[in-house]
């Protein structure tokens, strides 16, 4: 920014507009500075150290409340990758165990039957999956406590490596007759555990919660809903 050093034009009632404007040049400049020295304070701290791979937690207990994470990362999900949002929630009673019933698993919706679908979901799995600048495989999965993932009639498991198996819902005898939610061909599940449910990995850390782990700011905007007929 440019401001005119000149200070001998203040006799005059002519220079008062453009004094005002450089009043509001000053004006700037003062609060470019405060923005300039404010900036570093938004940027990420350093991430604290990887997760090893999540253990599986299975849903326990009735607690269908979107819980912080899983609506933080839902909310990642829709600013960052094709496809849309589904559920969080899942009543009780609507069929076998599942962390939706606790809040701390998702879908997204993306459809196996077009490329554009496959690409989109090959698009996130591969984020999760991605090995960091350290060398750490699958590294946005382990910080934030994935458990499993389930596309396209294959699971990926933190107990596997994420390496992708054969899978058939329990409601299904075969995949043939066994419907595309069953198979996970209209949408990925991503199940966290309780940690990364809350919101606490360490990839929640200067988003969702500070260094230690506190909560920061609540999560806006409910993305939760009551998820349909999704099982997994
Ligand atoms: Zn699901």
């Amino acid at each position: 920014m440019h401001l005119h050093a000149s200070t001998h034009d203040h006799r005059t009632t002519a220079a008062a507009p453009r004094r005002r404007s450089r009043h509001l040049l000053r004006l700037l400049a003062v609060l470019a500075a405060l923005v300039a020295t404010a900036a570093p304070a938004f940027a990420r701290a350093p991430l604290p150290p990887i997760e090893g791979y999540a253990q599986y937690q299975p849903q326990t207990r009735c607690s269908p409340k979107p819980k912080p994470g899983a609506v933080y990362l839902m909310q990642y999900l829709d600013r960052r990758f094709p496809g849309t949002p589904g559920g969080i929630s899942r009543a009780c009673d609507v069929g076998g165990r599942s962390e939706h019933k606790e809040g701390r698993a998702l879908d997204w919706m993306v459809s196996a039957r077009t490329h554009a679908g496959r690409v989109a979901a090959r698009e996130l799995l591969d984020w999760l999956f991605a090995t960091d600048g350290h060398g750490e495989q699958d590294a946005r999965a382990r910080r934030l406590g994935v458990m499993y993932v389930i596309w396209n009639d294959r699971i990926y498991s933190s107990y596997d490596g994420f390496r992708p198996q054969p899978y058939l819902n329990a409601g299904c005898k075969q995949l043939k007759g066994c419907s595309p939610t069953l198979r996970h061909r209209d949408h990925v599940h991503i199940s966290l555990d309780v940690a990364g449910g809350m919101g606490r990995t360490s990839w929640f850390v200067g988003r969702l919660t500070d260094a230690v782990g506190g909560v920061v700011g609540g999560v806006g905007g409910a993305v939760g809903g009551i998820g349909g007929a999704a099982i997994g």
